[in-house]
């Protein structure tokens, strides 16, 4: 059966209105799932950097509190109440165990004294050449600081250790006290472990919370001074140096997943959906196509049975009449050619006869009123019968049935009349359809545990494609030789419902040049079982 034109504009539409936009928005989706993938890891890195900056912030905060309290206690404290100036910087070193050692000079930078701790006192000495060689060699450093501290800006300078015991840390250095010569220049030593462990630790802990880990790393990342959990140190997307102590690095990473692999897995799933519900808009649209298609041949071929119909009655009509007029006119002369003209009459009215019996038992099967009544039926009597009402159109058709028929055939319980039926209607095919090659084989045996009648002819056969279909109702194989028969499309469809009303089955085994051969099958029937 070929795609009515129509069909293919269903296609189309249904490409067009359904397909071609939904593959557009997949290439779009597809296209800004890389952009989407980018933009939200710029957010996460600019969450990430912002929890740097805090912590950052927060180690300079408490740098810059520790300054103003030395600062405080060196100058002001000094004016007030001089001689409690060890005392109270003893008191405030041994709170903070991370400043290693305090170094104050005066503006010349020509004296200094250096405060340091041990475990129980405060040691208090004139500093050593070094430490006042070292704060000479930041002159420029304290003069800029003294500019700020002029116009009421107190600054903090990282730079190296002015004492030489303390170069593992960092010195933050600023300007203390008044005006002009009453100012007091302090380079407070940091240790920078110590200042990881107790001061900024909590500070990560607290920052990184569930979601996060930060980590202190050396600045090349090959060792991890303090982390917030396991981690190895490459695998940290996100470093900046700390302000306080630029030779180590805070770094950041999610728990878990990476923010690269949360968007990607974000992006595949994503993709996974689209592609899903490409497959289900196609898989819809091919649906519908099919359906609709579907409908249509059904609407093309009602058409085709009705023109078919109507062909299939006038020919037989316009024979019966034109034979009938001549034998009423008298017009012929010999016995023979009479009887013949008889038999043709007879012959056509049987083939009207079959195509309206067609007809009604199909509309009675359409309605489900079509009834069977059920006896002991022989197959091969109801052969014989069928090959005898046809013997007269077999013979002029050219055909010689090849009978070969199981003589001890059990009987099935069936319907006679409706079985003959389906037998008529697969020879009526078999004569239809055959060419040069006349050839109507007949055979009836026992196979396994069913009863089974085949019919065989040469014919033009059917395509392999079409034999599923040929059963349906209304269904021609329009394509190829059959082209030019006529027929309603019914016959087979009513061999089928007969054959199911039966607890039987239909088979068709044909290939195009080769013939067909049609297979009845049916159950036997209980007593015939028993025997
Ligand atoms: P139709 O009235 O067209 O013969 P049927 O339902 O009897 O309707 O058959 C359906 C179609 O199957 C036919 O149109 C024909 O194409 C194909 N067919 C049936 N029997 C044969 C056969 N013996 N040889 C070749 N084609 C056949």
């Amino acid at each position: 059966m070929k795609t009515p034109g129509i069909a293919r504009k269903l296609a189309l539409v249904l490409l067009l209105g359904i397909l071609l936009p939904a593959l557009f928005y997949t290439g779009y989706e597809v296209a800004s799932l890389s952009s989407t993938e980018a933009m939200i890891t710029g957010i996460y890195t600019r969450q990430l950097d912002a929890l740097l900056f805090s912590v950052n912030q927060y180690a300079w905060d408490v740098a810059q509190g520790w300054s103003g309290s030395v600062g405080t206690i060196l100058t002001e404290t000094a004016r007030s109440v001089p001689d409690s100036i060890d005392r109270r910087l003893g008191d405030f070193l041994a709170g903070n165990p991370s400043i290693a050692s305090v170094v104050a000079a005066d503006r010349s930078l020509q004296q200094a004294r250096v405060f340091r701790r041990d475990s129980r006192t405060l040691l208090t000495a004139s500093a050593p050449r070094t430490t006042l060689h070292r704060l000479a060699e930041q002159r420029e450093m304290f003069d800029r600081l003294i500019r700020f501290h002029t116009a009421r800006y107190r600054k903090l300078e990282p730079c190296p250790p002015f004492t030489p015991t303390d170069s593992a840390g960092i010195a933050l250095a600023f300007v203390a006290g008044g005006q002009e010569d009453a100012i007091t220049i302090v380079g407070m030593t940091i240790d920078a472990e110590q200042f990881l462990r107790q001061v900024l630790a909590p500070k990560l802990l607290e920052s990184a919370g569930d979601e996060f880990i930060l980590a202190v790393t050396s600045k090349d990342q090959d060792s991890t001074l303090f982390a917030t959990s396991p981690v190895a140190p490459s695998s940290l997307r996100q470093a900046r140096a700390l302000w306080l102590f630029p030779d180590y690095l805070l770094g950041i990473r999610m728990k878990g997943s990476t923010i690269e692999e949360l968007a990607s897995e974000r992006s595949t799933r994503n993709l996974i959906l689209i592609i899903l519900l490409d497959i289900a808009l196609a898989a819809g649209a091919w649906i519908v196509y099919r359906s609709i298609r579907r409908e249509m041949l059904f609407v093309k071929m009602k058409t085709d049975f009705v023109s078919n119909v109507s062909h299939e009655l006038r020919t037989p009509l316009a024979l019966i009449r034109m034979y009938a007029e001549t034998l009423d006119m008298n017009r012929i002369q010999t016995e023979s050619k009479k009887q013949e003209y008889y038999r043709t009459i007879l012959q056509e009215s049987e083939r009207l006869t079959r195509l309206v019996d067609n007809i009604l038992d199909f509309s009675k099967m359409e309605a489900g009123k079509k009834k069977y009544t059920f006896a002991d039926v022989r197959l091969n009597d109801i052969v014989t019968e069928a090959l005898r009402v046809y013997a007269f159109h077999l013979q002029t058709e050219g055909f010689t049935p090849d009978l070969r028929l199981d003589p001890s055939l059990p009987s099935v319980r069936g319907d006679a009349g409706s079985i003959t039926e389906a037998v008529m209607n697969i020879i009526d095919n078999a004569v239809k359809y055959s060419g040069r090659e006349k050839y109507l084989g007949l055979r009836s045996m026992v196979e396994d545990d069913t009863i089974v009648l085949e019919i065989e002819d040469h014919g033009i056969g059917i395509p392999p494609e079409h034999h599923g279909r040929i059963f349906e109702t209304f269904y021609r194989v329009t394509d190829g030789l059959v082209h030019n028969v006529k027929g309603s499309g019914l016959g087979l469809s009513l061999v089928r419902h007969i054959m199911d009303a039966h607890g039987g089955s239909v088979e068709v085994q044909s290939s195009p040049g080769s013939g067909s051969l049609f297979r009845l099958r049916f159950r036997r029937s209980p007593e015939a079982r028993d025997r």
